[in-house]
């Protein structure tokens, strides 16, 4: 049985009680199969699973962003309790953010391009409810999705920084048959947006395609997924990038571990996805 909590006080009891090793999920719900393969993870890992369901004001730059954000706490329910979760913490957002909260958690050089570039404000809001999150929890590990590559890198980075000890682990992007990646907004496509946006995953197959015949130039990489984009006309590129994987810094050649990630809109919905290289 998936035991739902909202109060602090309540997930603090639940897990007292709890078997170790912990896991988190953290997620802002509308449950997809991304989520469950998170799920599965921590299930297959440790002794509890716990799935964090919460849209988070602080990383939405746009309120009417947040306010579309897509909701059904009850379908979310029903997945968390068929994947064996067994607690589910779904707080008020002042139960995240009590009256008086006045503190920002903001990383550094890792947060700063691509995503952070594009949505200010954004990754301080990630990394601010996700440390409030390990800390109420406590897990030994947290699960995290490899289609928010930078969120992922930002997230390592705070929990090193501020001596968290959540071991944050890296999951495999799951997608759909025709190549887009599983994302929340993906519901607010139209049919012609939603049989447009595998050009995102096109884009970066024939950049990875060309590195893995030997192309080096990341501005050549990137060309080939403007190309690749350019002939989709609903397709409105916001970036693409060829990066360092570490540093997440835009490269000139490609000699080491690199990042293709692009960010795309179709009408009002952003898409993002990535490909490692190396
Ligand atoms: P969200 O609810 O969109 O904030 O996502 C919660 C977690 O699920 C994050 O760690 C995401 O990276 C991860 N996630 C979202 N979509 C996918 C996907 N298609 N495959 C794997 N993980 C995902």
């Amino acid at each position: 049985m998936t035991r739902v909590v909202r109060r602090r006080a309540d997930l603090r009891a639940a897990l007292d009680a709890a078997a170790r090793p912990i896991g988190l999920v953290p997620t802002m719900g509308w449950l997809h199969e991304g989520h469950r393969a998170l799920m599965q993870r921590a299930r297959a890992a440790d002794a509890t699973t716990v799935v964090s369901i919460f849209v988070n004001p602080r990383q939405f730059g746009d309120p009417a962003d947040l306010a579309r954000y897509p909701r059904n706490e009850a379908r979310d329910l029903e997945v968390c309790e068929a994947e064996g979760v067994d607690l589910v913490f779904a707080p008020p957002v002042e139960e995240v953010y009590p009256p008086g909260f006045d503190s920002v958690v903001s990383v550094g050089a890792i947060a700063r391009p691509l995503e952070g570039a594009a949505r200010p404000g954004h990754f301080e809001g990630v990394a601010t409810v996700v440390a409030i999150l390990f800390n109420l929890v406590g897990a030994d590990r947290a699960y995290f999705g490899q289609k928010d590559a930078q969120q992922v890198a930002v997230i390592r980075r705070m929990a090193i920084d501020l001596a968290i000890p959540t071991e944050v682990i890296a999951c495999p992007t799951i997608r759909e048959p025709d190549g887009l990646a599983m994302s929340s907004r993906n519901v607010h496509l139209s049919p012609a947006e939603r049989a447009a946006a595998p050009v995102l995953r096109r884009a970066l197959l024939a950049a990875a395609e060309a590195w893995s015949s030997g192309e080096r130039s990341a501005e050549t990489l990137r060309e080939r997924m403007r190309a690749v984009l350019s002939r989709e006309p609903l397709a409105v590129v916001e970036y693409v990038s060829c990066a360092d994987d570490a540093t997440l810094a835009e490269l000139d050649r490609v000699a080491g571990p690199a990042l293709l990630s692009l960010a795309v809109r179709f009408g009002s919905t952003r898409l993002i996805d990535n490909e490692p290289l190396g």
